[in-house]
């Protein structure tokens, strides 16, 4: 049921052509929100139903700083301002321990999951300034809280996350523009599927284990982390900046 929780605000999702994103793109649309999503993919590449209606797409590299610069001035000079920011494209990186690891694959992996969220906030942040205030949600994950040993550089990477949060959270509170971190336990989207492909009794005993670990006994759904998203970009959470919202079934909670 949609309240309008979210009226009037214009919604910036990166990786919001599919999985998680989409369905913050839904969710924000459903509650009043005018959505742009920002993907690499191309648009033609992406069904008519991601995004659930969103008002606008952008192909955007979040890793190429002209490529999120050009598109956040467009946006903004196009709907007027840039409300909400939702830091959420990310890739997993190697399946595989730190000394396996090749400089490029760790490149690739913190461009995308680190460098991603700070160019996006660079340039979102430009325009909050100018309009006074604003909301940026950064997406991290069970695993920017809590160690692990199947992709050691991927809790590296969203824990640099978690940590870009609460400094740009002390940073820009004076300026009214809140900043906050979701960390989604496992939810099954093409991303979860891609580490759990692989036919090795490692990868089978991996899944298991997660499930055994989360004491709600299933994965979680992208509409549970875009409730949590919806939360944050409402003014309902006006005196919440630098928090980290868990939503994992319990995961981390044992
Ligand atoms: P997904 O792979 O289904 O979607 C990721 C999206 O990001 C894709 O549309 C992709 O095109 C886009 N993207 C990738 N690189 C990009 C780039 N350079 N520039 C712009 N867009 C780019 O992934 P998902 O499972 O929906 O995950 C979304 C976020 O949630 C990620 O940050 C992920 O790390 C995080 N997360 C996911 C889970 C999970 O279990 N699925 C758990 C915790 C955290």
């Amino acid at each position: 049921m949609a309240d309008g929780r979210v009226q009037g605000k214009v919604a910036v999702i990166t990786g919001g052509a599919r999985g998680i994103g989409a369905e913050i793109g839904k969710v924000l649309t459903a509650e009043g929100a005018t959505v742009v999503v920002a993907d690499l993919a191309p648009a033609d590449g992406v069904p008519a139903t991601a995004g659930g209606g969103t008002a606008g797409y952008r192909q955007v590299d979040v890793t190429d700083e002209k490529s999120v610069r050009v598109a956040f001035d467009d946006i903004a000079a196009t709907y007027g301002r840039i409300d909400v920011l939702v830091n959420n494209a990310g890739v997993p990186g190697p399946i595989k321990p730190s000394h396996e690891v090749e400089e490029k694959e760790y490149d690739l992996l913190f461009a995308v999951d680190v460098k991603g969220v700070w160019l996006c906030t660079k340039h979102a942040v430009r325009h909050m300034l100018g309009q006074g205030g604003g909301s940026i949600i950064n997406m991290s994950s069970i695993y920017g809280l809590v160690g692990g040993a199947r992709i050691p550089l991927y809790h590296a990477a969203k824990g640099a996350v978690r940590l870009m949060t609460k400094a740009d959270a002390a940073t820009y509170a004076k300026a009214s523009i809140r900043v906050n971190s979701v960390h989604p336990g496992s939810i099954e989207t093409e991303l979860s599927k891609s580490l759990s492909a692989d036919p090795s009794p490692e990868a089978a005993a991996y899944a298991q284990r997660m499930l055994d670990s989360t004491p709600v006994g299933h994965r979680g759904t992208p509409e549970d982390i875009a409730y949590g998203v919806l939360y944050l970009a409402s003014d309902e959470s006006r005196f919440v900046t630098g928090t980290e919202l868990v939503v994992d079934g319990g995961y981390t909670a044992v």
